[in-house]
């Protein structure tokens, strides 16, 4: 199917790998202008490299989306690279494991600038451009954690549920400019999240054999349903969580 974005342009932020570079990939193919965003610019040049391999137009833009300084520099970048942008995939790594009872007030705050403050700062920062022009795609990159909490993952069950709850506030705030806000919310997706949750082989088995799918998602599986929010063919979609998870999240709702 054609997405229609084709020519759209496209910040994809945590997009050296994972998930993020399999959404960036999706975006380039269906012939969007990309840029992509992480820390580390060796990591990111390689990853643009790989990407244009098409021919597709790929720009790097090394930044920390943890702080406010960062995500205002690596937006007034992209724009010199490929003008307003038309569609936002806020990504990043996620905040490290640890139950409620060990999880002080620094990693708190931490947690927070980087997976919470990171897409109120995104968004803000692209969304007055989209609504002037009729048109704009926000797509936060979540997890199944909001509709579940995980054990010992403290931080993102709290961080991504008010990621959630923002991108509904705001989905319903800029309903009539044209403009979507949606999330994905991954489940066990094959990455390299997975090898820092999940270090041991037996730890990786007992956790596929507890997926109803038996088996880790693909980050393509994820990338799939970002790509439907980001399309032209999701304009009345606003304001959901789109679960891809193998099953793993059991309620009929
Ligand atoms: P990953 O660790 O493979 O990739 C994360 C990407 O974000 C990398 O490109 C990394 O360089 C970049 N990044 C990290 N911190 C950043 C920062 N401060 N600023 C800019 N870029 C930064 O992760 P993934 O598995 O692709 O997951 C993407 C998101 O989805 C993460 O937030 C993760 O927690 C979440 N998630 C993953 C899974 C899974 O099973 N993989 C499940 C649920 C949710």
């Amino acid at each position: 199917m054609d997405l229609q974005i084709a020519g759209k342009t496209a910040l994809v932020t945590g997009a050296s790998r994972g998930i993020g570079f399999a959404i960036a990939e999706g975006l380039v193919a269906e012939g969007a202008r990309v840029v992509i965003a992480a820390r580390t610019q060796a990591a990111l040049d390689s990853a643009a490299e790989r990407l244009g391999e098409g021919g597709g137009e790929v720009f790097a833009v090394a930044a920390d989306v943890s702080s406010a300084k960062g995500v205002l520099k690596l937006v007034a970048t992209a724009r010199e690279h490929v003008g307003v942008i038309d569609i936002l995939v806020a990504n990043a790594g996620g905040p490290p494991a640890g139950a409620s009872s060990a999880v002080d007030d620094a990693s708190w705050a931490r947690a927070s600038e980087l997976t919470l403050m990171s897409a109120v700062r995104l968004s803000r920062a692209v969304l007055a451009e989209m609504r002037e022009r009729g048109w704009g795609r926000i797509v936060n990159v979540t997890s199944l954690a909001v509709k579940q909490p995980v054990a010992e993952l403290t931080l993102s069950n709290v961080m991504r549920s008010a990621v959630t709850a923002f991108a509904r506030t705001l989905a319903n705030e800029v309903a009539d400019s044209g403009v979507t806000v949606n999330n994905v919310a991954p489940g066990y997706t094959a990455t390299g999240r997975i090898e820092q949750l999940f270090s041991d082989d037996y730890a990786r088995a007992r956790l596929v054999a507890s997926i109803p799918a038996k088996r880790f998602g693909e980050p393509r599986e994820i990338a799939a349903a970002a790509l439907y929010l980001c399309s032209q063919q999701a304009a009345y979609v606003t304001g959901q969580t789109l679960v891809v998870d193998g099953g793993m999240v059991a309620s009929t709702y």
